[in-house]
């Protein structure tokens, strides 16, 4: 496996893996992986010659600088899980490399960032599409994978893709969770062990909320959701919204089938996401 800290490193790799005809599958990451990257990556392995995974925590992606500096931050710990599960390239640039030249593009992608993220973290998707857009370049990779639980950036990458003719496909892969039905994050690790113990109950409460969905309309089980994380002190709800899985805006209709709930949550000075198909 090799490990490149520049561009030009990862591009000779590229034109390398390129001339040998092999197909490319990129895993973009922010790094301190855990179950639910590794996932996804093995995936990109068996669906492509060759897998990229880039590690890297995107300083324009974050609009709280707290959360900046409190990312969790492990390159080596990552090697080591991408190099057993036979990834063969890493990108691990510095933000000064990455951001040499600096980002023109003031992307728009309309109603999509108006919901749901986009209102509790302005430039965020911004800030997520640049990157993006930037490591599919380089990469020239024939398909990116990313995880549903970011249910959001999923659909803002695709509006990506179409509205720059960009040639890769997305591919879409489930939440990964832990046993205990926490959807695994990077940030779950600055969680205390108490919080942690408590953390399941997002999952549980959504899960809930799907069974009641053949016999609850929209905003019953909106008012129930809601509720069952207000009556919880060590829960502060951002947001649980009921969207449209498409076009990510709030359902109109009574019933949820097809719909998609996610959800913003605080705990622990932790900001957890999650989501519920319905
Ligand atoms: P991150 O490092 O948090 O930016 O995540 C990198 C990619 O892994 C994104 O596409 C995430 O949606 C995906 N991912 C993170 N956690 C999970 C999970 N628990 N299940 C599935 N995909 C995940």
């Amino acid at each position: 496996m090799q490990v490149c800290y520049t561009i030009n490193e990862l591009l000779s790799a590229v034109d390398k893996f390129k001339q040998e005809g092999k197909t490319i599958g990129l895993l973009p990451t922010m790094g301190a992986l855990h179950q639910g990257h590794l996932s996804l990556a093995r995936r990109a392995k068996e669906e492509n010659d060759v897998l990229i995974c880039s590690v890297f925590v995107n300083p324009i992606q974050f609009n709280n600088k707290e959360d900046l500096e409190k990312y969790p931050r492990d390159l080596e710990s990552d090697i080591r899980m991408l190099e057993e599960i036979g990834c063969d390239v890493v990108f691990a640039p510095s933000a000064e490399e990455v951001y040499a030249e600096k980002p023109t593009i003031a992307y728009d992608f309309g109603a999509l960032e108006q919901v749901l993220e986009g209102p509790c973290r302005p430039g965020h998707f911004n800030g997520v599409a640049t990157i993006v857009h930037r490591l599919f370049n380089w990469s020239k990779a024939d398909r990116a994978y990313f995880g549903e639980k970011d249910y959001q950036q999923i659909a803002i990458v695709k509006d990506l893709v179409r509205q720059y003719s960009i040639p890769i496909r997305i591919v879409e892969c489930p939440v990964y969770r832990d046993e205990d039905g926490l959807a695994t994050s990077s940030r779950n690790k600055r969680l205390s062990e108490q919080a942690r113990k408590i953390a399941p109950k997002i999952h549980e409460i959504l899960a809930k909320s799907k069974k009641m969905s053949t016999t609850l309309s929209c905003s019953q089980i909106k008012s129930f959701v809601e509720s069952e994380f207000n009556m919880r002190k060590e829960f502060k709800l951002e947001y649980f919204e009921i969207v449209d899985a498409v076009t990510l805006q709030p359902i109109k209709q009574t019933s949820v089938k097809g719909a998609v709930g996610c959800v913003a949550v605080w705990l622990d000075g932790v900001r957890l996401i999650d989501i519920q198909k319905y």
